[in-house]
């Protein structure tokens, strides 16, 4: 069996986190079986019939976030608005077949009907009025809605690979509307028609469109067509248990690049947030694509944890290439300094990014912790390092520098077997020697090892660095 999946957002704000999960799963559904010679294809479907509502600063978001993340999609996204025609010529089969029929039911008799299944407590809302009604007795000038002939009686069954059999009285589900009085598409009409069209195997989105899935189900059938496979994963969550909004600090994709995750850090996340393979929490593409299929997919939902994503960004910053970390290090403090990096800048973060990035946790923190390596002479000092810098420690530097001016390599080793020597010969820890030193040559009370950073600035830039801070610079 080929293998066709898609995403199918409403471009109506950014590409959210839920959004970011569906895409992925959908997308190593169909990387999977294509590895298995199954022919997977994953497509991208823009459900942008609400023109109110889209807009292309979201689609544009949509393809962003994918395309960061590195979610490809075969073949041109489609565009749901564009393929009206193709929707309507569905509901007017339907119409010919005597499938469905014209409703010309005003809002008030509507409202009246709502008003009545209330009462009644039925569920099913529209009572029929024009399903048997002869259509000669249209009142004059006014345009019908189209409705499909759902069965009345009966049970309409999802097999669903994630909820298991779901079903539904089918005296629940009145006659939907397929194409509006302007002849405009239904959502329900728009979303059928478009998967059968693109040859849609599997339909895996949230659990929020589960009871869509009925009513989607029955126009397949009306339509004559093979329903395709439904798998309803659980929505995501936030830590209180309800399901995650703004309010959680649920972002979009771009929102969680811009504080320094990386994608296949937020890929891991979103994978294991709501699907498992054992106890295997560090999963890599080339493993997710191999292991992903529905059948692991959790029942309840699942609750976002940013400490979670975090310490895997941690993880995924370990194991990042050092160019690659240099590169985006560098972006971050360009635009934070501007034109005010030492020249020297890209040599050293080469140098110190081993050092660098056993510490941080995001690639915001990773450019805070580099920028002592990018600034020029005199670099600026926090409060604390002052403090450092203050009568001892200055007097512990002015007696440090020709110690490390004599060394006669200028490497890590070298510099710390003189600084130890000089510690011991003085009474003194070497931490306690090192404090100042960090504080002159990175205006801060945290870094990598201060013979590292010596090694890595050099001779010229350390001892400058050091005059500057005896200078009280
Ligand atoms: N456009 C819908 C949404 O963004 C998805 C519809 C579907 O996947 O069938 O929630």
């Amino acid at each position: 069996m080929t293998v066709v999946t898609r995403f199918a957002p409403s471009p109506t704000g950014f590409l959210h986190i839920g959004g970011a999960r569906t895409a992925l799963y959908n997308w190593l559904f169909a990387k999977h079986h294509a590895r298995h010679g199954d022919g997977g294809k994953f497509y991208l479907r823009i459900e942008d019939t609400d023109r109110a509502r889209s807009t292309q600063a979201a689609v544009d978001a949509i393809y962003a976030g994918l395309t960061w993340l590195g979610l490809d999609w075969d073949g041109e996204p489609i565009s749901q608005f564009a393929r009206a025609d193709q929707h309507r010529a569905a509901a007017e089969r339907l119409l010919a077949e005597g499938k469905a029929y014209k409703c010309y039911c005003s809002p008030e008799e509507l409202t009246a009907m709502r008003e009545t299944a209330r009462k009644e407590g039925r569920q099913r809302m529209y009572d029929g009025t024009w399903r048997d009604r002869d259509p000669s007795e249209a009142p004059a000038g006014v345009a019908p809605v189209i409705r499909m002939k759902a069965p009345l009686d009966g049970e309409t069954v999802i097999e669903d690979l994630v909820q298991g059999k779901v079903t539904v009285a089918n005296a629940q589900l009145d006659d939907m509307v397929l194409l509006r009085a302007d002849g405009t598409p239904t959502y329900m009409l728009a979303v059928v028609v478009d998967d059968h069209d693109m040859g849609i195997t599997h339909v895996i989105r949230g659990d929020d469109h589960l009871t869509n899935a009925f009513r989607q189900t029955q126009l397949y059938r009306a339509l004559g067509w093979d329903t395709p496979t439904f798998a309803h994963i659980p929505l995501i969550h936030g830590q209180d248990g309800a399901k995650l909004s703004k309010r959680h600090g649920a972002l979009g994709v771009e929102a969680y690049r811009d504080d320094g995750f990386l994608p296949e850090a937020l890929r891991n996340y979103l994978l294991r947030l709501g699907w498992s393979h054992g106890d295997e929490e560090i999963i890599s593409t080339d493993q997710a694509i191999e292991w992903f299929g529905l059948e692991n997919v959790g029942k309840s939902a699942a609750r976002f944890d940013v400490t979670k994503l975090t310490s895997l960004n941690g993880h995924y910053i370990r194991e990042a290439d050092n160019a690659r970390l240099v590169g985006l290090v560098m972006e971050r403090l360009e635009a934070a300094h501007p034109g005010t990096l030492a020249k020297e800048a890209q040599d050293r973060l080469f140098k110190g990014m081993n050092g660098l990035k056993e510490r941080a946790k995001t690639i915001s923190e990773l450019s805070e912790n580099a920028m002592f390596y990018d600034l020029q002479r005199p670099i600026p000092k926090g409060e604390k390092a002052q403090q450092h810098l203050g009568s001892d420690g200055s007097a512990l530097l002015r007696d440090l520098r020709p110690v490390f001016d004599a060394a006669d390599t200028w490497s890590d080793e070298a510099l710390m077997a003189a600084a130890k020597n000089f510690a011991e010969a003085g009474g003194l820890k070497l931490g306690a020697v090192a404090q100042p030193i960090r504080a002159a040559l990175t205006g801060s009370t945290v870094s990598p090892s201060v013979f590292e950073i010596m090694d890595v600035l050099g001779r010229e830039e350390t001892l400058g660095r050091l005059d500057d801070a005896l200078a009280g610079l």
